[in-house]
């Protein structure tokens, strides 16, 4: 190895911490990257001299984004030191053996949590502050966005320190994971790679209503100064769990004096691993006792007295056959690959998404390559990269097809975005997705109708629309290849029972671009009727926090087609009685009164008190204007406060409010 190719193999591991950390879109696995820095860790090692100061292996790499206060940490948050060899977890325990003379060490094991890590900070038992690791040193203060996390209490409980600063990884949950990636392939948005990089970017996403749709969760592991009477790390979890803080439960930890242990509890947590509702890419394995870890210390980047022992992925090699184009709900074409079939964590593989032709360019991929293929938290396998060396002539690059495979519409491509389209509102491709989507758990939860049933009630020509749905009768369901009477049956009681949506659910199942189910809920919320919400202007959509420009934009196009007005009323007709929200309490001091919220409540996130406004009648607006009743203000109040101030609005502060809540 020369110089040179020393300082080319850190060129290339930094272009991948700047598409993992920067860009949220890492082009090779987490186990290849591993690797690579192994390898540069093996040439630092034959060659200290060359120790180039910037390399990834001296410091932890920064995934700082703009737009957030920076914090000072009040102790390094750093990386950990990572093996996938047993041999190297071995070396580990004895090098912790050799430097505790006296002491006989012991070993704490947990889940190593694939999340993002975060500081956070509690004031007499209130959450004061979240922050990021950022670049280990300084983080980025995300404390609104860590309040949308529901697992976290607002406030702790039982007996409380006056100050408490804890460390913790905050997650999405695989279900979530594969649910956003949906949405986002819906609106011709670029998907996540992974629940890590979705976490990530949902994290440091610069509205905190958009992070609270992403429904991430936390785990606590750790307390950054610990009382006095907590000397060990096993003593940490059940201490938090005390205070109401989300930690490890006892079956997903271990204590043990060796590697045989440490190995023991290793093997039953890989293979529990796929059945946990959260990705976990290993196990952390700590010096339990505390004090000890003066004498261990540190390097630039980790802490010496810890170790990551990883899982492999779980990967397989196989070749490309084909690539074909699936036609979703909103018109994106979706390339995937047609695999040679191959065993994979126990299902046979045949199909590999591939998002979109930008990750093919970017891959590089073709048909007729060998490529590695890796289960992540997606249900569908994803192509992690070639194996160029495997590349034949006969490998050809794909193209995206100029009109759409199922109708024979042209694909458009707007600028801006990833997506292709075929735009043709009547194609049968997405007629078919927009019927499985309308009834599926989250709409309205129609039973017995997924995507089979779906397709053969098309293809009979029985649906074209989704209200055909409702039209549907005995005897046209009895022609359908498999149905019996009390399948029949199970489908009309399944289709009369969903008459009676929320109002939430209605307008999320008509599955309006850029319209989740937490959007959903707010048009709801402030439209109350059906009626109310098909009569939605501009203004009214932007009045609404948590609205933005986009998502205003997606409604009124969607309200103003004359089809999806058609759509809407046919559903009504047919019996779809969308149900109106909870009587407001009406008499009550915030009754009819619009209020807009600066600052940071002490004790109410701001959805809580946005909530606690509307439940009583009030309502809630995300800027002052003369139309505003009051001006809720926290600490740290910004322009909101000055321009209230200049209207005279009346400013409550924390306490006024409570009182008159
Ligand atoms: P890491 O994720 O491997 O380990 C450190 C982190 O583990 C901590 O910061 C903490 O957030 C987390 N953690 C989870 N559970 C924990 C527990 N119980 N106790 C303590 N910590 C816990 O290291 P990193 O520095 O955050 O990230 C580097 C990793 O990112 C690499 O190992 C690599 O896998 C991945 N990466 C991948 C690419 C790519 O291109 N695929 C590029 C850069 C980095």
């Amino acid at each position: 190895m020369t110089y040179n190719e020393y300082l080319q193999l850190i060129a290339e591991a930094l272009e991948h911490d700047r598409l993992y950390y920067v860009e949220a879109k890492p082009v090779i696995s987490d186990y290849e990257y591993d690797l690579l820095l192994k390898r540069i860790e093996q040439v630092e090692k034959a060659h200290p001299e060359w120790v180039f100061e910037k390399s990834p292996t001296q410091k932890v790499s920064s995934d700082g984004k703009s737009g957030f206060k920076e914090v000072l940490h009040s102790q390094p948050m750093l990386s950990l030191l990572n093996t996938y060899s047993e041999g190297e977890l071995r070396d580990f325990t004895e090098r912790m053996e050799r430097l505790l003379e006296r002491v006989k060490p012991t070993f704490h094991s947990e889940l190593k949590i694939d999340g993002i890590a975060v500081s956070l900070r509690f004031e007499k038992g209130h959450f004061v502050q979240g922050v990021t690791r950022g670049d280990g040193k300084k983080g980025d203060d995300i404390t609104e966005n860590i309040r949308t996390i529901e697992n976290l209490p607002k406030k702790l409980e039982g007996e409380v320190p006056e100050f408490l600063e804890v460390r913790g990884e905050v997650f999405m949950p695989r279900l979530v994971f594969q649910e956003l990636n949906v949405a986002k392939v819906e609106a011709g948005e670029d998907v996540y790679a992974n629940p890590r990089n979705a976490a990530s970017g949902s994290l440091k996403l610069l509205d905190a209503s958009e992070t609270k749709e992403r429904r991430l969760s936390l785990f606590v592991y750790d307390i950054v100064e610990p009382p006095s009477e907590i000397t060990l790390q096993s003593e940490i979890a059940p201490f938090l769990h005390k205070l109401g803080l989300p930690s490890f439960p006892k079956d997903l930890v271990s204590t043990g004096s060796s590697v045989k242990d440490i190995l023991a509890f290793a093997h039953k947590i890989e293979e529990k691993r796929p059945d946990f509702p959260f990705e976990i890419d290993g196990i952390v394995v700590k010096l339990n006792e505390l004090k000890e870890r003066r004498h261990v210390g540190f390097t630039g980047k980790s802490p010496k007295w810890a170790v990551a022992y990883k899982f492999a992925p779980e990967q397989a090699i196989t070749v490309i056959e084909e690539i074909t184009v699936q036609v979703g709900r909103t018109g994106v074409l979706t390339p995937v690959a047609e695999l040679k079939p191959v065993l994979l964590a126990g299902s046979t593989i045949s199909r590999a998404t591939l998002h979109n032709e930008e990750e093919i360019e970017r891959k590089d991929i073709r048909i007729g390559d060998t490529v590695i293929i890796e289960k992540g938290g997606d249900v569908i396998p994803k192509v992690v990269s070639v194996d160029f060396s495997k590349r034949g002539d006969k490998a050809t690059k794909w193209v995206m097809p100029t009109s759409c495979p199922i109708c024979e519409g042209p694909v458009t491509h707007q600028i801006g975005e990833v997506a292709h389209r075929c735009n043709n509102e009547d194609c049968p491709a997405r007629a078919s997705r927009r019927i499985i989507y309308f009834a599926s758990k989250d709409a309205m939860d129609i039973d017995n109708l997924g995507e089979k049933v779906a397709i053969k009630l098309m293809e009979k020509g029985f649906v074209k629309r989704i209200s055909d749905i409702y039209r549907l009768t005995k005897e046209e369901l009895s022609t359908l290849e498999g149905f019996k009477e009390k399948s029949v049956h199970n489908l009309l009681s399944a289709i009369e029972a969903s008459k009676k949506p929320t109002l939430a659910r209605f307008i999320f199942a008509l599955g309006i671009k850029h319209v989740g189910e937490g959007t959903a809920e707010l048009l709801a919320e402030r439209s109350e009727t059906i009626e109310n919400f098909t009569a939605l202007q501009e203004e009214d959509l932007l009045s609404i926090e948590g609205i933005g420009p986009k998502v205003a934009l997606a409604v009124l196009e969607f309200l103003a087609d004359k089809k999806n007005q058609k759509e809407i009323l046919d559903l009504l007709s047919l019996g779809v009685t969308p149900q109106k929200l909870k009587q407001k309490a009406v008499g009550h001091a915030f009754s009819g009164k619009t209020f807009v919220l600066t600052g940071t409540l002490q004790n109410y996130s701001r959805s809580e008190a946005s909530l606690l406004i509307k439940e009583r009648g009030g309502k809630v607006a995300s800027a002052v204007s003369k139309e505003t009743d009051y001006l809720l203000a926290g600490e740290d109040s910004g322009s909101k406060y000055t321009k209230a101030q200049k209207l005279h609005v009346p400013i409550l502060s924390e306490p006024d409010f409570v009182a008159m809540l």
